[in-house]
């Protein structure tokens, strides 16, 4: 079994969609076991989108996840890595898959719901920027 790392970004929170996104999360098999609700720092923001620091959007992206509060997740479950990206499906909500996160509730490209890992290794390196070994249970 595997862990991987999960933001119900603000557009969801914004619209009281933690509950549905969370049911998504748990039909799908994978265990909520670990979940807090925070206002990312700009600081955190900038960091944890550190890799897209020279895209366009950058900035437009870490003004939105500073936005609104967020629920940071850990999931756990087998392949939760690729499940989870299953489960949220494609970054542009117009071309993801039906019943997948983002074809139910994200608003576009920019405001889509939800983040998963991309990689086993990232999944270590976000859980660790949010959450103590201890909070994990
Ligand atoms: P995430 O990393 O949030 O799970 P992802 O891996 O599907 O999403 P990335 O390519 O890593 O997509 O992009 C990170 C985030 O940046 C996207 O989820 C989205 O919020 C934002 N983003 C990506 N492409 C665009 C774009 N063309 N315009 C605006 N925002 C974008
Ligand atoms: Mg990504």
């Amino acid at each position: 079994t595997e862990r991987t790392f999960s933001i119900i970004k603000p557009d969801a929170t914004r619209r009281n969609l933690t509950g549905k996104v969370n049911a998504v999360i748990e039909d799908a098999g994978l265990r909520i076991v670990a979940q807090k609700r925070i206002r990312m720092s700009r600081d955190q923001a900038e960091k944890f989108y550190e890799v897209h620091k020279e895209r366009p959007f950058f900035g437009e992206l870490v003004d939105f996840m500073i936005s609104e509060p967020v629920v940071v997740q850990v999931l756990e479950g087998e392949n939760a890595v690729a499940r989870y990206r299953e489960v949220m499906g494609a970054t542009n909500p117009a071309q993801a898959a039906d019943g997948t996160i983002r074809k139910l509730y994200a608003e576009s490209v920019g405001e889509n719901s939800v983040h998963g890992s991309d990689s086993l290794d990232n999944a270590e390196i976000e859980i660790a920027q949010f959450f103590t070994d201890a909070e994990i249970v």
